[in-house]
C-alpha cells in the first residue's frame, strides 16, 4: 500500500501531529533515506508507534470504505471525551467488527489475515512451536504443505526480522508464510499450552511453598483469562471441588485435598473482610482484585454446608469486553428498528424476559451506541454490572434507603437525556419512570415477563394507565439465550431424529434442508456447543398498536395485531438461526415453544 498518500497526510495534519510546513520538510527527509513518513515521525519520536498504527488502519478503513468520514468524526468525538482510542469507539458502536479490524491491521503489514476466532486451532498445531518461541513472537502455527509451513502471528513486523529462527526450528526448505490475527485470538489460541488446574495445584503442593496463596492465584488468573462468570470451592467429604461457570455453564476444572482448604478459605476471607472465626453462619463480601493493572471487582458468598463452607465468587464483568448490537445476536432488520425508536428524545425501551435471559446486556448495549459526547446518560442500578465510560452509573443502596424509585426520583430531576433503569420491579418505580418517559427523556429499563406482548397487560396490571403507557412505549424487546454451535466441530446433522414438517415450511424442505450440531471436541469440552447468542421477539408500538393499548387489551390481541404487521416471535427469530447454523432445534426448543403461548393473560 501507498503509506505515503495524501489522506493520512491529511489525518497528520488535522490531528495536530504536525504543521503543514513541517510535514513538506519531513516528506523530504523521509523520501532522501527512502521509508515512509510515518516510520520518520516514529523514529523521530513526533508520533508513537501504536499511534501512527492506528492511522494507518483509519485510513485503510476509510479507503477501503468500511466507515465513512462522519463514523470517524462521530468516534473521534467519543474517543476524546472518555479517553479510549477511535478503533476502539468504532468497535463498541459496531461500526466495525474485528475482521474488518484484522483485515485493516493485515493490509498495514502487508500479509494476509487470518481468523483465528471462527477457524481456531487445535493443540496439536499449536504445540508444532515451543511454548517459549512461540510466546516470544507471538506465533501459532497453522499447516504446511509440499512448500510452505503457515504462521500467524500478532506482530509481523517483529516476526519477519527473526524469521531465521523459524527456518532453523523446523530445520526445512521450506517457505515460512506470515499471517495475522488479533491479539486476543493469539492469546486464546495459547490457552493450549496451559496444563490443567489439576496438575498446577499438584505440583504447588508438591512444591511446600505457600500454597493457598498459589492455589488462590492460579484458579483466580484461569477463572478470568476462561471469561468465567463464577467460581465455586464446593467441600466435599476428602477433597474440595473448584467450578467455574463458563457461558453459564457450571464446569469442574480441577479439584484438591481438603486439608489445604482451611487455609484457602481463610485467606479468601481475609481478602474478602469476612469473619475468619465464624463457621456457622452465611456471609457476604466483596474481593478487588488486580491484575495487569485492572481492577476486577469479585462478590463473595460463604455458606456453611455439611461438609465445610462453600465459597461462590461472582465476577463482575465491568472487565469483560464490550458488545456491539450485531454480536449479541440482532438481525439488522431488529438493529434498524432500535436505532429508529432510539432516535426519538423520549419514550420507553423495554427489554424483557426471565433471569438470566440477558436483558441487561442487551440495555447496555443499546445505551452504548446512544453514548454521544452530545448527550447526558445517567443509570440506576442493582448491582452496577458493567462500568462504561462517559456514564454516570448510581447502585441501589438499600442500607441508605437509595431504592429504585428514590434514586429515580434524584435523577429525573437532574434532567439527563437517556436514563436506564436497572428494573422495574413495583409500581412506584413504573410510576416514575412513565413520568420521566412523559416529560422529555428516553427512558430504557428491563422489565421480567414471559414475552413481549405479555409486558402490556403487565403493566397495566400494576396500576399504569393504558393512557400513559401508549404514549410513552416505543418498543418492548424479549429475549431468551441459547448456546451456540462449537464453530471448531460444527457437522451436518441427522434429519431423521426430528419431526421437522413440525416446524419448517414445506418449500424450506423442499429447497435446502440442513440443520447443524457440533460433534464435541476439545475446544467445547466435547458438548457441541461454544459461546451464546440471544433470540430476539420484538414488538413495536406502531399506531395501530398504540391504539389497542388504549382499549386495555389482552397480551394474545397486542401479538394478534403485531404479527399482521410483520412482528415474529421468539421462536420464528430462533429457527432463522437454526438455519443459518448458529444454533441447534434442540436448543431452540429448550428455551422457546412454536405455539405462542400467552394464555395466562387471555382472559378476557
Ligand atoms: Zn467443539
Amino acid at each position: 500500500m501507498d503509506i505515503n498518500n495524501q489522506n493520512l497526510k491529511n489525518i497528520l495534519v488535522q490531528r495536530g501531529y504536525i504543521s503543514s510546513e513541517d510535514l513538506k520538510k519531513v516528506e523530504k527527509f523521509a523520501k532522501s533515506r527512502n521509508i515512509s513518513i510515518l516510520d520518520y515521525l516514529i523514529e523521530k519520536k513526533i508520533i508513537k508507534e501504536y499511534l501512527a498504527g492506528e492511522i494507518v488502519v483509519e485510513d485503510i478503513l476509510l479507503r477501503k470504505k468500511y466507515v465513512t468520514s462522519d463514523d470517524i468524526k462521530q468516534a473521534e468525538k467519543f474517543s476524546s471525551v472518555n479517553n479510549i482510542s477511535i478503533i476502539e469507539c468504532l468497535l463498541i458502536k459496531g461500526l466495525i467488527n474485528n475482521n474488518i479490524l484484522g483485515e485493516a491491521i493485515a493490509e498495514w503489514f502487508g500479509v494476509a489475515y487470518f481468523d483465528l476466532s471462527s477457524n481456531p486451532v487445535v493443540a496439536e498445531q499449536v504445540l508444532r512451536i515451543p511454548e517459549y518461541m512461540a510466546k516470544k513472537y507471538r506465533a501459532i502455527f497453522l499447516k504446511e504443505d509440499n512448500k510452505n509451513i503457515f504462521i500467524t502471528t500478532d506482530i509481523p513486523k517483529d516476526l519477519k526480522s527473526h524469521i531465521s529462527v523459524f527456518e532453523k526450528f523446523f530445520e526445512s526448505k521450506k517457505n515460512i508464510k506470515l499471517f495475522y490475527s488479533l491479539s486476543e485470538d493469539i492469546d486464546k489460541s495459547f490457552k493450549n499450552y496451559n496444563r490443567s488446574l489439576k496438575a498446577r495445584f499438584i505440583e504447588i503442593i508438591n512444591s511446600g511453598r505457600g500454597i493457598a496463596p498459589e492455589i488462590i492465584e492460579e484458579i483466580f488468573n484461569d477463572a478470568l483469562e476462561y471469561l468465567s462468570s463464577d467460581i465455586h470451592f464446593e467441600p466435599q467429604e476428602h477433597e474440595v471441588i473448584v467450578r467455574f461457570r463458563i457461558d453459564g455453564i457450571l464446569q469442574e476444572v480441577g479439584r484438591f485435598a481438603k486439608k489445604y482448604y482451611e487455609n484457602v478459605l481463610n485467606r479468601i476471607k481475609v481478602q474478602a473482610y469476612l469473619r475468619t472465626d465464624e463457621h456457622f453462619s452465611a456471609q457476604d463480601g466483596a474481593i478487588r482484585y488486580i491484575k495487569n493493572n485492572v481492577t476486577i471487582n469479585m462478590r463473595v458468598s460463604i455458606l456453611p454446608t455439611l461438609d465445610g463452607e462453600k465459597i461462590a465468587i461472582r465476577i463482575l464483568s465491568e472487565n469483560i469486553r464490550s458488545f456491539s448490537l450485531s454480536d449479541i445476536g440482532l438481525s439488522t432488520d431488529h438493529q434498524a428498528i432500535i436505532s429508529e425508536a432510539s432516535k426519538k428524545p423520549f419514550g420507553m425501551i423495554v427489554v424483557t424476559g426471565p433471569t438470566g435471559s440477558g436483558k441487561t446486556t442487551t440495555a447496555y448495549s443499546i445505551l452504548k451506541v446512544l453514548n454521544n459526547s452530545g448527550v447526558n446518560i445517567t443509570t440506576i442500578e442493582d448491582p452496577v454490572e458493567y462500568k462504561i465510560p462517559g456514564i454516570n452509573q448510581v447502585q441501589v443502596n438499600p442500607v441508605t434507603n437509595l431504592t429504585f424509585a428514590k434514586g429515580l426520583q434524584s435523577i429525573v430531576r437532574q434532567d439527563p437525556n437517556i436514563i436506564l433503569v436497572g428494573e422495574i420491579r413495583d409500581e412506584d418505580t413504573a410510576q416514575i419512570a412513565i413520568g420521566a418517559a412523559l416529560t422529555g427523556h428516553l427512558l430504557l429499563s428491563t422489565f421480567h415477563s414471559n414475552d413481549a406482548a405479555t409486558a402490556i397487560p403487565r403493566f397495566i396490571d400494576m396500576g399504569i394507565s393504558p393512557f400513559l403507557l401508549a404514549s410513552t412505549l416505543e418498543l418492548i424487546i424479549s429475549q431468551r439465550l441459547v448456546q451456540k454451535i462449537c464453530d471448531n466441530c460444527k457437522m451436518k446433522d441427522d434429519l431423521k431424529s426430528y419431526n421437522i414438517n413440525k416446524f419448517f415450511t414445506d418449500e424450506y424442505l423442499e429447497k435446502q434442508m440442513v440443520l447443524y450440531k457440533g460433534a464435541g471436541c476439545k475446544s467445547c469440552n466435547n458438548t457441541g456447543y461454544k459461546g451464546r447468542t440471544a433470540l430476539f421477539e420484538f414488538l413495536h408500538i406502531t399506531p395501530e398498536v398504540h391504539d389497542l393499548i388504549l382499549k386495555n387489551p389482552s397480551a394474545k390481541q397486542i401479538w394478534d395485531l403485531a404479527k399482521t404487521q410483520g412482528a415474529k416471535s421468539l421462536f420464528q427469530d430462533g429457527l432463522e438461526k437454526v438455519k443459518d447454523g448458529i444454533t441447534t432445534l434442540e436448543e431452540l426448543l429448550r428455551v422457546a415453544s412454536p405455539i405462542h403461548t400467552q394464555n395466562i393473560y387471555d382472559k378476557k
